[in-house]
C-alpha cells in the first residue's frame, strides 16, 4: 500500500507504455468513466495502479451519452427503489461535492399538448412528484434541483417558443443533473487519479488478462509486454467478453441527433417530446452549452461483432425527426441534422438463455483466472461501481488497502457554486475546468509563447474551442493527435462541418506542445 493519500504530483496522462511500472497491486483495462472510476478509487486507498486504454479516455459508450446526471426516476417507474436511490444518490455526490463545475441543473418540460391525454398527463405528474421525493430522500439541496411545478402555456412558450402551441394546455417543468460533456468528466476524473500517483495510459491495448498479470501493446510503438499484478480489473464495457470468455454481452444501439439551436429558435430549456402513440414515452430535445441541441434516444438491438464506433441508422434519424417534428410548430428536415452519434448498451446473456439489462444495474463477476470484471451501470454511478469493484479486487487478492473515500472527494478543479461563479477565467474554461481554469491558461502560455488574444479566440464564431483547451490536452490530458484532441478532449467532432473547420487549430496545438503526430508503431515524437 502505498502511503499516497494528497494530490502530490502534476498531474500528467501519458499516451503509450514508455517507462510503465512492470508490477503494480491493481491493473485497470478500459478508461471510460467506469475504469477512470475504478483507477481514482484504487489509488485513492493507497493501492498502486496502472490503467490502461487501446485508444484513448472515454473512447467508447462513455462519450455517447445523453450527458445526463439521471436521478433514476425512470427505475423508479419499475418498481426498482434500490437503483432509483442510489442513481438519486450518486447524482447528488456529482453535483454537490465530487464535480459541482462539470455539473449543472438542467430545466425539463414536458408539454401538455394534443397528445397527450389528462391521464397521461396526472401519470406523468406523479412521476415528477415521486422525483422529488427520491432527491430529497437522497439528501439533494433543493437549491442544487428546485421542486417540478405546473406551467401555464404562456410560460411553456416563453421557454420553448417554437412548441406547437395548438391545443398546448400548459406544461409539467422539473430539474434533473446535466453534464458539461461526458468525455470531459472521464478525463477529470482519469487526471484526478493520476494527481494521486495512479499511471493512466492511453494507447495500450491488453492483449490477454488473468487475475495476477496482462499481455498489453504500446500502439504508439507496437512493443509487447507483461504487467503483473494482485488484481486486474476488466472495465471494457461493451469489449469486455473479449478478454473474459465467461462474459457474452449483447449490444443494443441508442442514436442521438446534433442539431444547430437555430433548428429550434428560443429553446432554454430541455424538453420531452411525447412519442405518438405510446403512454410516458418520449424523445429528449437537450440544449448544450455550446450552441448544439442533442435529440434521443432510439433502443436498437445489434447483431454481429461490436464496432469500436457504432454508427446510426438513417430510420433511427428519421424515427427521432418525426417524433420531434410532432411536437414543434416548424417541422425538422434531414438537413437539420449536422451531426449523429451512437452508443451501445450491455446486455448480459445468462446460463439460461435470458439477457439481463445492465444500463439499469451493474455487474460485478469474477472470471476463472481471478479477473474482476465491472459491467453496465451509467455515467451517474460510476463512482459505486467503482467502489463495488475495487472492494471485489480486495477480498479477491488478499490486498491490503483503506476504507473507499471517493464520496467525498473531490475531483481536480472541483469547488462550491459560488466560488466557481466567483472566478475571472473565461465562463467556458471555468465551465470546463473548473479552478483549473487558471492552469489551463497559464500552461498553454508557457508552452507556446502566445498572447491570450491567441490562446483564447475560438475557431470561429459558432465553434468556442479554443487553442488553450488544445494544448492543455496534449500537455496534461494524454492526447496524442487530433482525433484525441477534438473527438474526446473536445467535442467539436460531434458536428463533422465544424470538425474540419478546427483541425488546423488541434495541428497547432500537436506542434506547439511537441507532438506533432503519429503513426500506426513508429512515427510518434515528443521532442
Ligand atoms: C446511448 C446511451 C446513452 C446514455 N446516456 C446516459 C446518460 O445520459 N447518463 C448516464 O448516467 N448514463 C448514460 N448511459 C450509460 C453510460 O454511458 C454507460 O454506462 C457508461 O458510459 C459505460 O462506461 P464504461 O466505462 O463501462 O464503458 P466504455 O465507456 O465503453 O469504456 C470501455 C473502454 O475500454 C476500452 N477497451 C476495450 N477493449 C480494451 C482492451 N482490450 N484494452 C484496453 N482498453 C480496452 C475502450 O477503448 C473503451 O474506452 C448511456 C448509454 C448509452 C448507450
Amino acid at each position: 500500500m502505498s502511503p499516497v493519500t494528497t494530490p502530490v504530483i502534476t498531474p500528467v496522462i501519458t499516451p503509450g507504455l514508455a517507462d510503465a511500472p512492470a508490477e503494480v497491486d491493481l491493473v485497470v483495462i478500459g478508461l471510460g468513466v467506469t475504469g477512470a472510476g475504478v483507477a481514482l478509487d484504487a489509488v485513492t486507498r493507497g493501492l498502486t495502479v496502472l490503467a490502461v486504454d487501446a485508444h484513448d479516455l472515454a473512447f467508447g459508450t462513455s462519450r455517447w451519452s445523453s450527458k445526463l446526471v439521471h436521478g433514476g426516476l425512470r427505475y423508479l417507474a419499475n418498481g426498482q427503489i434500490g437503483v432509483a436511490h442510489e442513481s438519486a444518490v450518486e447524482r447528488g455526490i456529482l453535483m454537490e461535492v465530487t464535480a459541482p463545475h462539470l455539473t449543472r441543473a438542467m430545466p425539463m418540460l414536458v408539454p401538455l399538448g394534443s397528445s397527450m391525454t389528462r391521464s397521461q398527463a396526472a401519470l406523468t405528474r406523479a412521476g415528477l412528484i415521486a422525483g422529488n421525493v427520491l432527491r430529497r430522500a437522497a439528501r439533494t439541496d433543493a437549491e442544487t434541483l428546485p421542486s417540478p411545478r405546473r406551467l401555464s402555456a404562456t410560460e411553456v412558450l416563453a421557454m420553448a417558443p417554437a412548441l406547437r402551441s395548438a391545443g398546448l394546455r400548459g406544461g409539467l417543468l422539473s430539474w434533473d443533473g446535466q453534464l458539461e460533456d461526458d468525455a470531459r468528466l472521464v478525463t477529470t476524473i482519469a487526471r484526478t487519479a493520476t494527481s494521486y500517483g495512479a499511471h493512466v495510459r492511453t494507447h495500450a491495448r491488453v492483449l490477454s488478462a488473468t487475475g495476477t498479470s496482462v499481455e498489453l501493446r504500446d500502439e504508439l510503438t507496437g512493443t509487447v509486454s507483461t504487467v503483473r499484478a494482485k488484481a486486474v480489473v476488466n472495465a471494457t464495457g461493451v469489449w469486455a467478453g473479449d478478454l473474459v470468455e465467461e462474459v457474452t454481452l449483447r449490444p443494443s444501439r441508442g442514436t442521438h441527433l446534433v442539431l444547430r439551436q437555430e433548428s429550434l429558435p428560443g429553446l432554454t430549456v430541455s424538453v420531452f417530446a411525447p412519442i405518438p402513440g405510446e403512454s410516458n414515452r418520449f424523445v429528449l430535445v437537450l440544449p448544450q452549452a455550446d450552441g448544439t441541441v442533442y435529440v434521443g434516444l432510439t433502443d436498437v438491438p445489434v447483431e454481429g461483432e461490436i464496432p469500436d464506433v457504432p454508427e446510426p441508422s438513417e430510420p433511427e434519424i428519421g424515427f427521432l425527426l418525426d417524433v420531434v417534428s410532432a411536437a414543434f410548430s416548424r417541422p425538422l428536415h434531414r438537413s437539420d441534422v449536422v451531426g449523429a452519434y451512437a452508443g451501445l448498451r450491455p446486455l448480459l446473456d445468462s446460463a439460461d438463455g435470458s439477457t439481463a439489462d445492465l444500463s439499469r444495474k451493474h455487474a460485478v463477476l469474477t472470471s476463472s483466472t481471478g479477473v474482476i470484471t465491472i459491467v453496465g451501470g451509467k455515467l451517474t454511478t460510476y463512482r459505486q461501481m467503482a467502489q463495488d469493484a475495487v472492494d471485489a479486487a480486495v477480498a479477491g487478492s488478499g490486498l491490503v488497502a483503506r476504507a473507499c473515500r471517493t464520496r467525498t472527494l473531490p475531483l481536480l478543479g472541483a469547488a462550491p457554486r459560488p466560488v466557481l461563479a466567483s472566478l475571472e477565467a473565461p465562463p467556458r474554461l471555468v465551465r470546463r475546468y473548473g479552478t483549473d481554469a487558471d492552469l489551463v491558461l497559464t500552461s498553454a502560455r508557457e508552452v507556446s509563447g502566445l498572447s491570450d488574444d491567441e490562446l483564447l479566440a475560438p475557431v470561429s464564431e459558432r465553434i468556442p474551442v479554443t487553442l488553450a483547451e488544445l494544448i492543455f490536452g496534449v500537455t496534461h490530458e494524454g492526447a496524442a493527435d487530433v482525433a484525441d484532441l477534438l473527438d474526446r478532449r473536445t467535442r467539436v467532432g460531434l458536428v463533422p462541418e465544424d470538425r474540419a473547420l478546427a483541425v488546423p487549430l488541434a495541428e497547432r496545438a500537436l506542434s506547439l506542445a511537441g507532438r506533432p503526430g503519429r503513426g500506426k508503431y513508429g512515427t510518434f515524437s515528443t521532442s
